[in-house]
């Protein structure tokens, strides 16, 4: 197991554009890091250079506190763990997991090599699959067999580059926990690549978020979804996407397109002298107001919004209001959209519902938002001001 620092950390490809940009992260050893972002964001690059697959640019990798930048892919210790790829079919789980030992010039006895296999099916839970050809086997447990692998020669680390990203949505999901799991059980430093946010949240101890090569915010999960720093984060963890709404400050009300709203004087005190804020609200925050009992009543204000339309997912509810823009607000919604890196801003927000509300689209409803958990940025920077 080991330590993974990466130091300012540059690559620039031949077109001089660093693809990657001054990144810094100290992986402990034993952490799960997962680094996500959309596509083009240079988290599959970063992987590439912690493996040695491509060269660092500027800045320095150290594994256990020892510089590697030159050190050739095979003598870093690092194992790729792919999922569909690199197990051979016509091989035996037994034979598969083996084969980095019979490759490996320090020769292992037939003995030996049969101890090593053994004990790493057990911690794998491969036991009794052994004799089993990767054909016949489960999705999860090959990805447990290509692990396997890894643990034989001892790896200081895991790396994996969107393992999962081929998979359908009930087998990702599957595959997920057994990742984590096993992860856990074993302790193994792990590096995971993934544009999914579902999977970055889900899995890692920490995640680190990264935006055109430049990294936006590395924490744990919960400190993502509760304190992004940007309205980038802010955007890219959470699912819905959190709201944004450009607002002015009127005394204690914030008054944006779908309304004024009350809020609590820290977060007044946040968007205070600013001409325009964008009020950043997660669907979640909203609540349909028939249905929020009184002691919570308090700790958030009710308003009236037109739901244009519901849809009905079994647990939950999702409804839209649509709001018309001011030229000023559709200029402001188009910046953004630029900066999520989305092609356009709808004039639209979500808000979650429980499944139990009887809102329904085309009719005014009584919305409650809880006004304790509203961000607000600057539009400008993209800061967080809470
Ligand atoms: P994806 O999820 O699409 O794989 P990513 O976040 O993993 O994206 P990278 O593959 O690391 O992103 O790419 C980061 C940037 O570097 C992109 O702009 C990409 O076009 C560029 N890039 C990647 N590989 C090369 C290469 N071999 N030569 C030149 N540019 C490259």
């Amino acid at each position: 197991m080991a330590a993974i620092t990466l130091q300012n950390i540059v690559k620039k490809y031949d077109d001089g554009f660093p693809a990657v940009n001054d990144v810094s992260i100290d992986i402990e050893d034993g952490e799960f890091i997962i680094l996500v972002g959309p596509s083009g964001c240079g988290k599959s690059t970063l992987l590439r250079m912690i493996v040695g697959l491509e060269d660092i640019t500027s800045g320095e990798l150290k594994i256990d506190g020892k510089r590697v930048n030159e050190l050739a892919p095979r003598d870093r210790n690092l194992a790729m763990v792919f999922q569909n790829y690199a197990l051979y079919p016509h091989l035996t789980v037994f034979e598969n997991i083996a084969f980095p030992l019979r490759l490996n010039k320090a020769k292992f006895s037939e003995e030996e090599i049969k101890k090593l296999v053994t004990d790493a099916a057990k911690r794998l839970e491969l036991t009794d699959h052994l004799d089993r050809k990767p054909g016949n086997l489960s999705g999860g447990q090959r990805q447990r067999v290509a692990m396997g692998r890894a643990i034989v020669r001892q790896a200081d680390a895991f790396l994996f580059d969107e393992p999962l990203s081929n998979l359908d949505a009930k087998l990702r999901g599957q595959m997920r926990s057994e990742i984590s799991q096993m992860q856990r059980r074993l302790g193994i430093t792990s590096v995971y690549v993934t544009h999914d946010q579902t999977e970055a949240m889900t899995l890692g101890d920490r995640v680190a978020v990264l935006k055109k090569g430049v990294l936006q915010q590395i924490a744990s999960p919960r400190e993502l979804y509760e304190q992004p720093v940007n309205l980038f984060v802010a955007g890219f963890i959470g699912s819905p996407s959190m709201n944004f709404l450009p607002a002015t400050l009127e005394g204690t009300y914030l008054n944006t397109p779908i309304g004024n709203i009350p809020v609590p004087p820290a977060t007044a005190k946040a968007a205070e002298g600013k001409e325009l804020v964008l009020v950043g609200v997660r669907p979640e925050f909203f609540e349909d107001a028939a249905l929020v009992d009184d002691r919570h009543r308090g700790n958030g204000s009710v308003f009236e919004a037109e739901i244009s339309h519901t849809e009905w997912l079994g647990n939950e509810q999702y409804g839209y209001i649509d709001f018309e823009p001011t030229p000023e607000v559709a200029a402001v919604l188009q910046g953004l959209a630029k900066d999520m890196d989305a092609d356009e801003l709808r004039p639209q927000i979500v808000v979650t519902l429980d499944a139990a509300s009887r809102i329904r689209g085309g009719q005014p409803a009584e919305l409650w938002l809880d006004t304790r958990k509203i961000h607000i940025f600057d539009p400008r920077t993209g800061e967080n001001l809470t």
